[in-house]
């Protein structure tokens, strides 16, 4: 469980005066076996939530994972809890399989190789990120969608117990979009907890347990996406769209855009 209380943060370090803050939020809790997903505006604070969480801007308030505190956490103890796969994604000189095995090294010693039930993890996270048939090509020779799906199948060797996924099928085509939302699906089942932040809102509310909406750095709505269809005017003025249940049964999403 990730619990936050009276978050602030931002870019300056906290206190710096004359910078607000970019985000505040006042509690959220996030649970084992749930996917969250935040909407908002571009600008609203979505990844900036996201890198406060895994530890990356500095914060006043409280983020605690399992109950400990986020910034008392070693390295290796916040790679045990929290994963996250930021949306601009750096293009390492090295081959998938080499990015993938970064993921198994919360578990290892220092100085110590890695074993054959590394390697198999880390077969089974190619296969499961569909790269199966990547593991020797360079990372910066990937498309923009395969590069974020090796960087996810890094994640799952890491396998920790949140996965925060920064616009994780931006640049996917749209039967790799299909496998991600399988995939986060079949992390929830797994006890796994999913954080993601998405443009897609037919996809986010057809994947989610639960949305956030965030404006300016707050969240302002939040609830199931049944409980969100009821909030027309404010999902109006924040996107300038709707949404409602398609009644095609062969659609791809549950939900569909409408004016
Ligand atoms: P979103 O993900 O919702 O598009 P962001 O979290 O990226 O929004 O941005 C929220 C605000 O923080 C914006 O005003 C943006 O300009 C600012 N911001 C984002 N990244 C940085 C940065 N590295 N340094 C300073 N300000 C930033």
């Amino acid at each position: 469980m990730i619990e936050i209380r009276e978050l602030t943060a931002g870019y300056a370090a906290p206190g710096e005066r004359g910078e607000p803050p970019v985000i505040s939020i006042a509690a959220e809790t996030f649970s084992a076996g749930k996917i969250t997903t935040v909407i908002g505006k571009n600008g609203s604070g979505k990844s900036t939530f996201l890198k406060t969480l895994v530890g990356l801007l500095p914060y006043r308030g409280s983020i605690r994972c399992d109950k400990r505190e986020l910034r008392t956490l070693l390295p290796k103890e916040r790679a045990a809890c929290i994963g996250y796969l930021p949306q601009t994604l750096t293009a390492p000189h090295m081959d998938v399989r080499t990015l993938v095995a970064h993921g198994c090294f919360r578990r290892k010693k220092m100085f110590r190789s890695l074993g054959e039930s590394d390697r198999e993890q880390i077969a089974a996270a190619l296969r499961i990120a569909d790269l199966a048939a990547y593991g020797d090509k360079l990372v910066p020779a990937l498309s923009g969608g395969e590069r974020q799906r090796a960087f996810l199948a890094m994640l799952i060797a890491q396998d920790p117990a949140f996965f925060l996924l920064d616009e994780v099928t931006s640049y996917m085509d749209i039967a790799h979009q299909k496998a991600t939302v399988e995939l986060v699906r079949y992390l929830a089942a797994a006890g796994k907890g999913v954080l993601m932040t998405s443009h897609d809102l037919a996809l986010s509310f057809t994947v989610s347990d639960r949305i956030l909406v965030m404006n300016e750095g707050r969240m302002i709505l939040s609830g199931t996406p049944e409980e969100l269809l009821e909030e027309r005017d404010t999902l109006r003025r924040c996107f300038g769209i709707c949404l409602g249940k398609t009644n095609s049964g062969n659609a791809l999403y549950a939900y569909e855009l409408q004016n």
